[in-house]
Protein backbone atom coordinates (compact mmCIF):
# COMPACT_ATOMS: atom_id res chain seq x y z
CA UNK A 1 0.00 0.00 0.00
CA UNK A 2 1.62 3.30 -0.79
CA UNK A 3 1.41 5.57 2.19
CA UNK A 4 2.92 8.86 0.82
CA UNK A 5 0.51 11.46 2.20
CA UNK A 6 -0.24 10.12 5.70
CA UNK A 7 3.16 9.92 6.89
CA UNK A 8 4.56 13.21 6.65
CA UNK A 9 7.63 12.61 9.65
CA UNK A 10 8.83 9.57 7.70
CA UNK A 11 8.80 11.27 4.44
CA UNK A 12 10.77 14.57 6.29
CA UNK A 13 13.47 11.98 7.75
CA UNK A 14 13.93 10.05 4.89
CA UNK A 15 13.81 12.68 2.39
CA UNK A 16 16.54 14.61 4.89
CA UNK A 17 19.10 11.12 4.72
CA UNK A 18 18.29 10.77 0.88
CA UNK A 19 19.24 14.12 -0.64
CA UNK A 20 22.45 14.45 1.85
CA UNK A 21 24.18 11.04 1.07
CA UNK A 22 23.50 11.93 -2.91
CA UNK A 23 25.95 15.48 -2.97
CA UNK A 24 24.08 16.21 -5.70
CA UNK A 25 22.97 19.95 -6.37
CA UNK A 26 19.91 21.41 -7.41
CA UNK A 27 17.54 18.17 -5.80
CA UNK A 28 14.25 18.35 -7.25
CA UNK A 29 11.44 15.30 -5.97
CA UNK A 30 9.83 13.39 -8.69
CA UNK A 31 8.58 11.02 -6.86
CA UNK A 32 8.88 12.40 -3.45
CA UNK A 33 9.65 10.08 -0.79
CA UNK A 34 6.96 7.27 -0.29
CA UNK A 35 6.61 4.51 2.46
CA UNK A 36 5.78 0.90 1.27
CA UNK A 37 3.74 -0.76 3.98
CA UNK A 38 4.89 -4.76 4.77
CA UNK A 39 3.20 -5.88 1.04
CA UNK A 40 3.97 -7.86 -2.16
CA UNK A 41 2.92 -7.22 -5.39
CA UNK A 42 4.04 -4.26 -8.11
CA UNK A 43 3.22 -0.61 -7.19
CA UNK A 44 3.45 2.19 -9.92
CA UNK A 45 4.86 5.54 -10.00
CA UNK A 46 4.25 7.61 -12.94
CA UNK A 47 7.44 10.50 -13.23
CA UNK A 48 6.68 13.75 -15.54
CA UNK A 49 9.25 15.87 -16.52
CA UNK A 50 8.85 19.88 -16.48
CA UNK A 51 9.77 21.60 -19.54
CA UNK A 52 12.68 22.85 -17.55
CA UNK A 53 13.87 19.39 -16.68
CA UNK A 54 13.44 18.02 -20.02
CA UNK A 55 15.41 20.47 -21.22
CA UNK A 56 18.04 20.13 -19.11
CA UNK A 57 18.44 16.64 -19.50
CA UNK A 58 18.64 17.22 -23.16
CA UNK A 59 21.07 20.23 -23.26
CA UNK A 60 22.84 18.35 -20.74
CA UNK A 61 24.31 15.58 -22.24
CA UNK A 62 27.91 15.41 -23.23
CA UNK A 63 28.25 13.06 -25.80
CA UNK A 64 32.38 13.88 -26.34
CA UNK A 65 32.70 11.83 -23.20
CA UNK A 66 32.95 8.05 -22.89
CA UNK A 67 30.52 6.80 -21.27
CA UNK A 68 28.19 9.94 -22.23
CA UNK A 69 28.35 12.57 -19.19
CA UNK A 70 25.02 13.87 -17.89
CA UNK A 71 25.18 16.80 -16.18
CA UNK A 72 21.15 16.28 -15.14
CA UNK A 73 20.39 13.08 -14.13
CA UNK A 74 17.10 11.00 -12.75
CA UNK A 75 17.96 8.51 -9.83
CA UNK A 76 15.84 6.41 -8.08
CA UNK A 77 16.41 5.42 -4.45
CA UNK A 78 14.89 2.61 -2.55
CA UNK A 79 15.22 2.39 1.43
CA UNK A 80 15.09 -0.47 3.93
CA UNK A 81 12.95 0.97 6.61
CA UNK A 82 13.19 0.27 10.07
CA UNK A 83 11.18 2.97 11.91
CA UNK A 84 13.94 5.56 13.11
CA UNK A 85 16.86 3.95 11.03
CA UNK A 86 17.24 3.39 7.40
CA UNK A 87 19.17 0.71 5.35
CA UNK A 88 19.86 3.16 1.88
CA UNK A 89 20.11 1.48 -1.77
CA UNK A 90 18.69 -1.59 -0.57
CA UNK A 91 17.20 -3.76 -2.84
CA UNK A 92 16.60 -7.01 -1.52
CA UNK A 93 13.22 -8.64 -1.75
CA UNK A 94 12.57 -6.43 -5.06
CA UNK A 95 12.24 -9.21 -7.53
CA UNK A 96 12.39 -6.17 -10.89
CA UNK A 97 12.22 -2.46 -11.46
CA UNK A 98 10.77 -1.99 -15.26
CA UNK A 99 10.24 1.66 -16.67
CA UNK A 100 8.19 2.19 -19.54
CA UNK A 101 8.36 -1.37 -20.57
CA UNK A 102 12.18 -1.89 -19.52
CA UNK A 103 13.42 -3.78 -17.14
CA UNK A 104 15.74 -1.57 -15.35
CA UNK A 105 18.35 -4.40 -13.49
CA UNK A 106 18.85 -7.64 -12.33
CA UNK A 107 18.80 -7.82 -8.64
CA UNK A 108 21.17 -10.37 -8.07
CA UNK A 109 24.29 -8.61 -8.58
CA UNK A 110 23.02 -5.15 -7.65
CA UNK A 111 25.32 -2.92 -5.90
CA UNK A 112 24.67 -0.18 -2.69
CA UNK A 113 23.95 2.83 -4.95
CA UNK A 114 21.24 5.08 -6.15
CA UNK A 115 19.97 3.59 -9.33
CA UNK A 116 20.49 5.92 -12.39
CA UNK A 117 17.57 5.81 -14.52
CA UNK A 118 18.02 8.68 -16.53
CA UNK A 119 19.04 6.85 -20.31
CA UNK A 120 15.38 4.72 -19.68
CA UNK A 121 13.13 7.85 -19.64
CA UNK A 122 11.33 10.17 -22.34
CA UNK A 123 12.50 13.25 -22.59
CA UNK A 124 9.84 15.30 -22.56
CA UNK A 125 7.14 17.50 -20.64
CA UNK A 126 3.92 15.85 -22.52
CA UNK A 127 5.18 12.22 -22.46
CA UNK A 128 4.19 10.26 -18.89
CA UNK A 129 7.01 7.57 -17.29
CA UNK A 130 5.87 4.50 -15.92
CA UNK A 131 7.95 2.96 -13.01
CA UNK A 132 6.82 -0.62 -11.53
CA UNK A 133 8.45 -2.13 -8.61
CA UNK A 134 7.61 -5.58 -7.71
CA UNK A 135 8.15 -7.12 -4.33
CA UNK A 136 8.66 -10.37 -3.95
CA UNK A 137 8.47 -10.66 0.16
CA UNK A 138 7.50 -7.59 2.31
CA UNK A 139 9.33 -8.40 5.34
CA UNK A 140 10.29 -4.84 6.01
CA UNK A 141 8.65 -1.98 5.17
CA UNK A 142 10.54 0.38 2.20
CA UNK A 143 11.12 3.95 1.06
CA UNK A 144 10.95 4.67 -2.81
CA UNK A 145 11.94 8.23 -3.52
CA UNK A 146 12.89 9.26 -7.51
CA UNK A 147 15.16 12.66 -7.87
CA UNK A 148 15.51 14.98 -10.49
CA UNK A 149 19.84 16.34 -10.14
CA UNK A 150 22.45 18.15 -11.38
CA UNK A 151 25.59 16.06 -11.44
CA UNK A 152 28.37 18.25 -10.54
CA UNK A 153 31.91 17.82 -11.57
CA UNK A 154 34.47 17.59 -8.96
CA UNK A 155 35.80 20.85 -9.47
CA UNK A 156 33.02 22.50 -9.19
CA UNK A 157 32.19 20.26 -5.64
CA UNK A 158 35.51 21.68 -4.51
CA UNK A 159 34.69 25.11 -5.26
CA UNK A 160 31.58 24.97 -2.89
CA UNK A 161 33.56 23.55 -0.30
CA UNK A 162 36.17 26.70 -0.61
CA UNK A 163 33.77 29.01 -0.63
CA UNK A 164 31.53 27.72 2.59
CA UNK A 165 32.79 29.32 4.82
CA UNK A 166 31.90 26.82 7.39
CA UNK A 167 33.97 24.41 5.83
CA UNK A 168 36.99 26.24 6.40
CA UNK A 169 38.96 26.37 9.56
CA UNK A 170 41.39 29.08 10.59
CA UNK A 171 45.01 28.41 10.21
CA UNK A 172 45.37 29.06 14.07
CA UNK A 173 43.15 26.18 15.03
CA UNK A 174 46.00 23.69 13.42
CA UNK A 175 48.94 25.93 14.38
CA UNK A 176 47.56 25.83 17.95
CA UNK A 177 47.23 21.87 17.77
CA UNK A 178 50.97 21.22 16.04
CA UNK A 179 52.76 23.80 18.91
CA UNK A 180 51.36 21.59 21.57
CA UNK A 181 51.61 18.23 21.03
CA UNK A 182 53.53 17.20 23.34
CA UNK A 183 57.03 15.99 21.95
CA UNK A 184 58.19 12.94 23.88
CA UNK A 185 61.50 12.60 25.63
CA UNK A 186 64.56 13.75 23.51
CA UNK A 187 62.42 14.67 20.71
CA UNK A 188 63.10 18.14 18.61
CA UNK A 189 60.59 18.92 16.85
CA UNK A 190 57.52 17.78 14.97
CA UNK A 191 57.01 16.74 11.22
CA UNK A 192 53.77 17.60 9.29
CA UNK A 193 53.63 16.29 5.92
CA UNK A 194 51.99 17.90 2.75
CA UNK A 195 52.03 14.57 0.46
CA UNK A 196 47.67 13.08 -0.03
CA UNK A 197 47.99 9.43 0.92
CA UNK A 198 45.85 9.20 -2.13
CA UNK A 199 48.03 10.57 -4.99
CA UNK A 200 51.70 10.51 -2.75
CA UNK A 201 51.43 14.13 -4.57
CA UNK A 202 51.84 17.65 -2.46
CA UNK A 203 48.15 18.76 -1.90
CA UNK A 204 46.70 21.80 -3.32
CA UNK A 205 43.56 22.07 -1.30
CA UNK A 206 44.12 20.42 2.14
CA UNK A 207 41.19 18.78 4.02
CA UNK A 208 40.28 16.41 6.20
CA UNK A 209 36.58 15.47 7.40
CA UNK A 210 34.96 17.98 10.42
CA UNK A 211 34.87 15.05 12.41
CA UNK A 212 38.30 13.28 11.63
CA UNK A 213 40.64 13.00 15.32
CA UNK A 214 44.07 13.33 13.21
CA UNK A 215 46.01 16.41 11.81
CA UNK A 216 46.89 15.17 8.46
CA UNK A 217 44.94 16.15 5.38
CA UNK A 218 44.28 14.87 2.10
CA UNK A 219 43.24 16.54 -1.40
CA UNK A 220 40.19 17.80 -1.95
CA UNK A 221 40.18 17.24 -5.58
CA UNK A 222 41.78 13.85 -4.80
CA UNK A 223 39.13 12.91 -2.71
CA UNK A 224 36.57 14.14 -4.54
CA UNK A 225 37.25 12.64 -8.26
CA UNK A 226 37.97 9.02 -6.50
CA UNK A 227 34.44 9.05 -4.56
CA UNK A 228 32.89 10.19 -7.78
CA UNK A 229 34.55 7.65 -10.11
CA UNK A 230 33.94 5.10 -8.09
CA UNK A 231 30.53 3.55 -8.89
CA UNK A 232 29.62 2.90 -5.55
CA UNK A 233 30.25 6.51 -4.66
CA UNK A 234 31.63 5.97 -1.34
CA UNK A 235 32.95 8.63 0.52
CA UNK A 236 35.74 7.72 3.28
CA UNK A 237 38.54 9.43 4.72
CA UNK A 238 41.90 7.99 3.19
CA UNK A 239 43.14 8.04 6.20
CA UNK A 240 41.28 6.90 9.31
CA UNK A 241 38.27 5.47 6.95
CA UNK A 242 35.85 7.47 8.23
CA UNK A 243 32.48 8.08 6.46
CA UNK A 244 32.91 11.67 5.12
CA UNK A 245 30.97 13.02 2.30
CA UNK A 246 32.59 16.18 0.52
CA UNK A 247 30.01 18.32 2.83
CA UNK A 248 32.05 16.86 5.87
CA UNK A 249 34.88 18.45 4.47
CA UNK A 250 36.53 21.29 6.15
CA UNK A 251 39.77 23.13 4.56
CA UNK A 252 42.91 23.35 7.01
CA UNK A 253 43.65 27.09 6.22
CA UNK A 254 47.11 26.74 8.44
CA UNK A 255 48.05 24.14 5.78
CA UNK A 256 46.69 26.20 2.54
CA UNK A 257 48.72 29.28 4.16
CA UNK A 258 51.66 27.01 4.26
CA UNK A 259 51.53 25.85 0.43
CA UNK A 260 51.04 29.02 -0.25
CA UNK A 261 54.59 30.52 0.91
CA UNK A 262 56.41 27.38 -0.46
CA UNK A 263 54.89 28.31 -3.74
CA UNK A 264 55.59 31.77 -3.39
CA UNK A 265 59.08 30.77 -2.54
CA UNK A 266 59.48 28.03 -5.23
CA UNK A 267 59.98 25.41 -2.46
CA UNK A 268 58.68 22.17 -2.97
CA UNK A 269 59.25 20.47 -0.10
CA UNK A 270 56.83 18.05 0.87
CA UNK A 271 57.14 18.18 4.59
CA UNK A 272 57.46 21.14 6.88
CA UNK A 273 59.02 21.16 10.93
CA UNK A 274 56.69 22.54 13.72
CA UNK A 275 58.52 24.32 16.43
CA UNK A 276 56.51 24.73 19.63
CA UNK A 277 56.86 28.22 18.95
CA UNK A 278 54.33 28.20 16.30
CA UNK A 279 57.02 28.68 13.46
CA UNK A 280 57.62 26.43 10.88
CA UNK A 281 60.09 25.82 8.23
CA UNK A 282 60.28 23.30 5.35
CA UNK A 283 61.97 20.14 5.72
CA UNK A 284 64.18 19.51 2.81
CA UNK A 285 65.14 16.55 1.58
CA UNK A 286 68.08 14.20 3.42
CA UNK A 287 67.34 16.56 6.04
CA UNK A 288 67.52 14.27 9.40
CA UNK A 289 66.11 15.08 13.08
CA UNK A 290 64.56 13.19 16.48
CA UNK A 291 61.13 13.25 15.50
CA UNK A 292 57.33 12.47 16.29
CA UNK A 293 55.02 11.79 13.64
CA UNK A 294 52.05 13.99 14.41
CA UNK A 295 49.49 12.23 10.83
CA UNK A 296 49.88 8.84 13.69
CA UNK A 297 49.11 10.90 17.06
CA UNK A 298 45.90 9.87 18.52
CA UNK A 299 45.29 12.91 20.63
CA UNK A 300 44.08 15.49 18.50
CA UNK A 301 40.20 15.30 19.21
CA UNK A 302 38.71 19.04 18.57
ZN1 LIG B 1 39.89 10.96 8.86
Amino acid sequence: MLDSASDVPVQKKVSVVMKKDLIFNEIEDLVPPTLLSKQSGSFKFPIKLSADQAEKLGMGRDVARKPIHHQFKVVLRICRFWGITFDLDYYIGISAITINNSQLIKFQNIDQRPLDITSFLKISPLAENLVFLDRKSASHSMVIAVYFVSDPTAAAIVRKVIRNPSQFLASDWTRNKLSTVHPEEGVLSSEFSLVCPLTQKRFEIPVRGKNCQHLACFDAHSFINLGLTTQKREWFCPICNAHVLPGDLVVDGFCLEVLGKLKSDGDDSTKIRMNPNGEWSPVRANFSTNVVDIEESSCLAK
